[in-house]
């Protein structure tokens, strides 16, 4: 058992919900230490929490894992996180050869790849076809309703979905092993004009995830519509685009502007420095799931009235923040923090409180905050996603 501690001393190896001013007191059990070592902001909240924010965090792993042959796949829907109404993400996982088999949903389907490449193809509704190779770094965008596959190449990869409706599963959507198997074989055979044998060996349910082969060239498997190739692309090189760079960290951000098939879904790559921070800010267009992918961080989230909460958040972590509501990050380990901020919109759009207060009359700024020309003298009307304070660091030496 753990003995209480003093305030004023050298803080205890487990971490105990104790303030540095002495509020508080320790949990002598039960409890989960390893979850409260990986949420200190949750066991000891900053000061400055405060008001009543629903849950702005879960985590991929404690999500249900789909394992299949082939590969697997876990999502983070409102089944999980309630607040995440605008969207949803899939965690998934293909073998070399292994396939997301041909299906199509009601969602727009937004990908980034993490690790590895795969082959996808697509056909839109006037029978031009796609087909792509992705890389780490690179996205996929599928409008709702398009049919699609997904392939893993030689060594395999690992990506994330974004759909963009809360309420979507993986689970649940329209699969072509699903439709051969739920029609009869006669009607099979009057709509491809080919005797019922031809289907005795289809599968008898959806398939979902299966291990085929290793595919060959991008050039071998081409199929030549006679009505072309998609308009516009369904790829996209995320990570090689020129990013926006600030001390700190910097800012790759991809919408329709660039990307213009990605109507429905906006997305920022967001790379934090140790010590750096996403600075104070907020979206006018929707509100944001943030997905990271390494390092760890926490987010204050601002909701007014008083209101304001913090989580802590690491790679496989999901984090959210409602319609406007201010909010920012900092990096608070040791190594890089990357993570997306996603939104339900074809634009990406941001409020900086610095370079808002920049551009509006001083003497304003000045009378409403009661702060003198330190401040108003440092503003900037450059907008810096990422800022850092230089010598500044989150936890300082004893
Ligand atoms: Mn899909
Ligand atoms: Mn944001």
């Amino acid at each position: 058992m753990n003995k209480p501690h003093e305030a004023g001393s050298a803080p205890s190896p487990i971490p105990q919900p104790i303030r540095a001013d002495g509020a508080g007191g320790p949990d002598y059990g039960p409890r989960d230490i390893l979850r409260d070592f990986e949420n200190p902001d949750m066991l000891v909240p900053p000061v400055t929490d405060s008001g009543l924010l629903p849950n702005l965090k879960f985590s991929f792993s404690d999500a249900h894992m789909q394992l299949n042959q082939g590969g697997w796949s876990r999502e983070i829907t409102v089944r999980d996180l309630p607040i995440a109404t605008t969207l949803a993400g899939v965690n998934m996982y293909l073998t070399p050869g292994g396939v997301r088999e041909l299906h199509w949903h009601q969602q727009a389907e937004w990908a980034y790849m993490i690790w590895g490449t795969a082959r996808v193809t697509a056909i839109d509704s006037n029978g031009r076809n796609f087909l792509a190779d992705i890389g780490p770094g690179d996205l996929w965008y599928f409008p709702a309703g398009l049919p699609h596959s997904i392939q893993g190449l030689a060594d395999g990869c690992e990506f994330l979905l974004v759909f963009d409706d809360g309420h979507f599963s993986d689970l649940n959507t329209l699969s072509i092993s699903d439709w051969f198997a739920h029609t009869p074989k006669d009607v099979l055979s009057v709509n491809f004009g080919v005797p019922t044998q031809a289907f005795a060996r289809i599968p008898d349910d959806q398939v979902y995830i299966y291990q085929g082969e290793v595919p060959g060239s991008l050039e071998s498997q081409a199929v030549s519509s006679p009505y072309g190739t998609v308009p516009l692309s369904f790829k996209h090189r995320l990570l090689a685009q020129p990013p926006l760079k600030t001390p700190g960290g910097s800012v790759r951000i991809v919408d329709s502007s660039n990307f213009p098939i990605a109507k429905t879904i906006a997305a920022a790559l967001v790379e934090i420095e140790p010590g750096a921070m996403r600075e104070l800010h907020w979206h006018p267009n929707n509100d944001e799931w943030q997905y990271y992918l390494t390092g760890q961080g926490r987010m204050t989230v601002f909701g007014g009235n008083g209101v304001a909460r913090t989580f802590d958040y690491r790679a496989g972590d999901v984090g959210y923040v409602p319609f406007a509501f201010g909010h920012y990050i900092q990096n608070t380990g040791s190594e890089i923090l990357w993570f997306l901020e996603m939104f339900k919109s074809d634009r990406f759009a941001d409020l900086s409180l610095n370079q808002w207060m920049a551009l509006t009359p001083p003497a304003l700024v000045s009378s409403n905050l009661q702060v003198g020309p330190d401040l108003l003298s440092a503003l900037r009307k450059e907008k810096w996603p990422v800022v850092k304070y230089p010598g500044f660091s989150y936890y300082p030496k004893k």
